[in-house]
């Protein structure tokens, strides 16, 4: 390659959005064509990917795993759960762990998982682990996906500062066909198939050195059948647990009963404010207002019927308003909280005011009616 054309293009080299963000943008996107529910980030480092990924609601159980438990320390409260996720439990579970180890040992805690990634990490590992790493990966692990990135270094020569490594903490930098080589052997050895990709756009007239980021994005060829299925037998824990997260979800009960009482009862003062604007307007006119009491009795008393019948519409009755549980199950979020009218009741059983038999919520409007 021409030496002058080189060093123009060293001058120019600038990816937007930076390199790290389109590999963690890549990781993202694959999520969201996959829809893996369990995804462990081996050399999470920062877990910046991590929290990217924590938005994706397809996953329920996150993992990260680093050699260096200070570096994942940094920003591990970003993965906790904000005020937010409190006030509005979500409907999927979401558990994040961060373990500290290494990708060169096996731990129990790593396996069924459904992607695996592995971002710029391969790199950074001895001759010694890098040996080790498919056995655990591939052949331990076995996810369904496995995604590597790495650096390409038939790219460098367009790099800026780039002398040998792009990273002082590198040890080893591999062409298209060493990383190819490797991944295609490794894949074939654990049954898997491999395609080839990449982040970082050569510039235009350069487009043989490659991506800046090469990138192999491994399927699983067969259902698991390896060491990850057989694994009731005891297998003793190497990684340390240094975070845990359990978001809070409308799939435990706990949760799933405060947001169902809340519901119910801005459904039904809801109804309330309708009925009782009715009332209002007809209390302007004296005459209107008895005719409307003599309605509400008449609805009361045909309401009482449809109570039994129905147990659908809500009635005034002295002071008190009565709607009916089943006209609040009717409404579309009470109904999708709850699913069935019997899990409403039970879940809303000594914490809401109920009429006697239990068939509707019982306001007592006494109050109001004094204000009117
Ligand atoms: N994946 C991150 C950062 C990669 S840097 C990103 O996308 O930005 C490589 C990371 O791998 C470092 O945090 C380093 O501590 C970690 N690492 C190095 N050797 C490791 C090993 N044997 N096991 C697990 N993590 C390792």
């Amino acid at each position: 390659m021409d030496k002058n054309f080189k060093e123009e293009f060293r001058q120019i080299i600038k990816f937007e959005p930076p390199l790290y963000k389109q590999r963690h943008q890549f990781v993202k996107d694959l999520v969201e064509k996959y829809k893996p529910k369990k995804v462990a980030d081996l050399g999470c480092a920062d877990c910046s990917l991590l929290w990217m990924l924590k938005f994706c609601s397809c996953i329920e159980v996150l993992a990260g795993l680093d050699i260096c438990a200070n570096v994942m320390r940094e920003k591990m409260h970003t993965l906790s759960p904000l005020p937010v996720d409190y006030l509005q439990p979500s409907e999927r579970s979401l558990t994040v762990t961060l373990h500290h180890g290494s990708v060169a040992h096996k731990d129990p805690c790593m396996l069924g998982f459904d992607l695996v990634t592995c971002i710029e990490l391969i790199e950074h590992l001895e001759e010694s682990e890098l040996k080790k790493f498919p056995e655990v990966v591939f052949g331990f692990m076995a996810p369904s996906i496995v995604v590597i990135s790495t650096p390409n270094s038939e790219f460098n020569c367009l790099l800026p500062r780039v002398t040998l490594y792009r990273h002082p903490d590198h040890k080893f930098e591999w062409s298209q066909a060493e990383f190819q080589s490797w991944a295609l052997e490794t894949a074939r050895c654990y049954n898997y198939s491999v395609e080839f990709t990449g982040v970082g756009h050569p510039p235009t007239g350069m487009e043989k050195v490659g991506f800046c980021t090469q990138i192999g994005v491994f399927f699983r060829k067969y259902p698991q059948t390896g060491e990850s299925l057989q694994s009731e037998k005891p297998m003793e824990a190497v990684y340390k647990t240094v975070f845990k997260a359990v978001y809070p979800s409308l799939k435990d009960e706990k949760y799933l009963q405060n947001a169902v009482i809340s519901e119910v009862i801005f459904t039904a003062q809801i109804i309330k404010h309708r009925l009782m604007s009715k009332y209002e307007e007809y209390s302007d006119n004296p005459e209107r207002k008895s005719k409307f009491q003599l309605s509400m009795d008449c609805f009361s008393d045909y309401l009482g019927k449809l109570v039994v019948e129905k147990n659908m519409e809500p009635f005034v009755s002295g002071n008190e308003v009565y709607i009916p549980l089943r006209t609040i199950f009717s409404f579309p979020k009470v109904n999708r909280l709850c699913g069935t009218f019997e899990k409403l009741c039970k879940l809303i059983a000594g914490k809401v005011t109920l009429s006697s038999d239990g068939s509707a919520v019982m306001f007592n409007i006494e109050h109001e009616n004094e204000e009117n």
